[in-house]
């Protein structure tokens, strides 16, 4: 059985996003890093390589594929109910240490974190997207940017198919990156973490390029969510919240700010859990800031309304939420507001179907999409 390692050096193709520079080096531009890269390494990401001054990228497989509501993303402003094939891959530019979802991004440096890459073509993975049901299909789980090209081959066979199509990235982007991707993407989520440098850099990253990334994406007219979980004692003072809030405010004051609540995950588990009354404090701050549309994630049913889309203008609620599943929808067939017209702000589907799911579900064996392993 090949190890992560040989699958992530097989299944390759060059990359696009690079340059050549002198001594057989290469600098690649997928992500905020901008490694330059000597003849025989990898990047910082463990997954993209220099061999004799080419640079490799992924290609040909999945970390893993999953049929998610649209709302686990999050996004809450974005044809509400529609099922979001997603599909991950192995590998990340940063090293959170209460990274969710570690077995897939922390695969290359964690020898605990132990997955079975999926061999897939961008043809096998949009039919089983569409026989699932999916409207919308996004590349999730670890960070999509630094698999790019192959990303951007899956995505134009998804559009061709007229499907949605959608990023769940941490931002750290780049222009080149950026221009790269946006023929190809609907919907952008951002991962902001943080507003304090020295924060970033212990995740592994630096806050300029996070923040020029969400200017950039929302100057490109992609549709863009923030979402910031909320750790105790590490990102939740309140100048910190200002300084995060004001800034989106200042981009737009409609896009959507999720607080999301932390629990103890991977390596970091010292601070306590995000309780109610701190989602609720950041919200307050979110909305001092000017922000209108402001939400509060991962504690069901305890934070009140704020699970709810509300009108901005005569306060009517839109959209009820519990969790991922939607109790009630009534924004018009034009994504306006029933009682005043106000137009909402997002990407609205003519009419709401219902939800194929309100819970995550595993499609792939129904799909034929089979471990490396098992194909040879
Ligand atoms: S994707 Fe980022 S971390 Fe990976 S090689 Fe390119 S610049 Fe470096």
């Amino acid at each position: 059985m090949p190890t992560v390692r040989e699958i992530v050096e097989e299944q390759v193709r060059e990359g696009e996003l690079y340059e050549k520079l002198d001594r057989n080096r290469v600098r690649c531009y997928a992500c905020g890093h901008c490694c330059p890269i000597p003849d025989g390494q990898p990047g910082v990401c463990k997954v993209r390589f220099n061999r004799g001054g080419t640079l490799y990228v992924p290609w040909g497989y999945v970390g893993g594929v999953q049929c998610d509501p649209i709302e686990k993303k999050p996004f809450f402003h974005a044809y509400p109910g529609a099922l979001a094939y997603s599909f991950g891959m192995l590998g990340c530019d940063l090293h959170c240490a209460y990274c969710q979802n570690w077995v897939t991004s922390q695969a290359l440096r964690d020898p605990n974190a132990i997955s079975q890459p999926l061999e897939a073509s961008p043809e096998e993975l949009v039919r089983d997207a569409l026989g699932q049901g999916a409207r919308v299909l996004v590349s999730t789980y670890n960070e999509p940017l630094i698999t790019a090209e192959w990303a951007v081959a899956i995505l134009k066979e998804a559009k061709a198919a007229g499907l949605i199509t959608g990023f769940v990235s941490n931002g750290n982007g780049t222009p080149q990156v950026l221009e790269y991707l946006r023929p190809w993407l609907d919907l952008y989520k951002v991962d902001l973490k943080s507003f304090d440098d020295r924060h970033y850099r212990q995740l592994g990253g630096r806050l300029q390029p996070i923040l020029d990334t969400i200017r950039r994406l929302h100057g490109m007219g992609l549709w863009v969510e923030i979402v910031t979980l909320l750790i105790p004692g590490f990102n939740d003072r309140e100048d910190e919240l200002r300084g995060m809030t004001d800034f989106l405010a200042s981009v737009s004051p409609d896009i959507p700010w999720h607080v999301t609540a932390y629990h103890k995950d991977y390596k970091m588990t010292d601070p306590d859990n995000t309780r109610p009354e701190d989602l609720l404090r950041a919200i307050e701050i979110g909305k001092q800031a000017g922000l209108r549309y402001v939400y509060a994630g991962n504690l069901a049913g305890r934070v009140g309304n704020l699970e709810d889309t509300r009108c901005h203008n005569c306060a009517t609620t839109l959209i009820k939420r519990y969790s991922y599943a939607i109790k009630d929808y009534r924004i018009t067939p034009d994504g306006s507001c029933p009682d005043c017209g106000l137009a909402v702000p997002g990407r609205w589907a003519s009419k709401f179907d219902g939800q194929i799911t309100s819970r995550p579900f595993l499609p792939h064996r129904a799909a034929g999409l089979f471990t490396i392993a098992d194909r040879r």
